[in-house]
């Protein structure tokens, strides 16, 4: 795993932890998500913002596969965000969600929100494997994800990550080739949005 030194309390910390934070004197400093916020904090004049460091937590899927959550939370002046992600070599990968909250809030009290909101993406599957050589296919009539970007194409080419697995904007295509002559509606929302 790529660890990354924190400009601020000098510990290793992963490096999807990490925040290049500029501060008003135009200085950038790499810093772990406790002392982005601790810097934010001072700068906000906020002096009880619950600064715990979340552990991960394991969550099953409906499938009875087994998901490690990782959590960062970051106050972002009046607002904190709480992210929740499953780690691929050293990187955010698979099922992720975002929770928006108050920087009053009980970090325990969002937590629980989000494993609530992790449960209920975990208990469907969009996508099943047909088994009859055709590989992954649609399961029901909706499908839900995340947009990402495939850095394996040389082009500039979207992925997406569905049941937290990436699947090729090609496979993609060729999973909805099954509903031709069909329509379809495509919404985008924002990450900390329910889907
Ligand atoms: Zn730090």
């Amino acid at each position: 795993m790529t660890k990354v030194h924190c400009e601020g309390c000098g510990e290793d910390a992963p490096s999807y932890e990490i925040t290049h934070y500029g501060s008003m004197d135009g200085v950038y400093r790499q810093l772990c998500s406790c002392c982005f916020s601790a810097e934010v904090a001072k700068v906000s004049g906020i002096d009880n913002f619950d600064n715990t460091r979340l552990q991960p937590i394991r969550i099953n899927d409906c499938a009875g596969e087994s998901h490690q959550f990782h959590f960062v939370s970051r106050l972002l002046g009046n607002m904190v965000t709480l992210d929740a992600f499953e780690v691929q070599d050293g990187d955010r990968a698979g099922y992720q969600f975002q929770i928006i909250g108050d920087p009053e809030e009980d970090i325990f009290a969002m937590l629980g929100c989000m494993v609530e909101k992790i449960r209920k993406a975990l208990s469907v599957k969009h996508i099943k494997n047909a088994g009859d050589g055709h590989g992954l296919q649609i399961a029901d009539m909706t499908v839900r994800g995340r947009i990402e970007c495939d850095l394996s194409e040389d082009i500039r080419m979207p992925c997406v990550v569905v049941d937290g697995q990436e699947i090729s904007w090609k496979d993609f295509g060729r999973m909805i080739s099954s509903f031709e002559g069909w329509q379809f509606k495509l919404e985008i929302l924002d990450r900390s949005e329910e889907c």
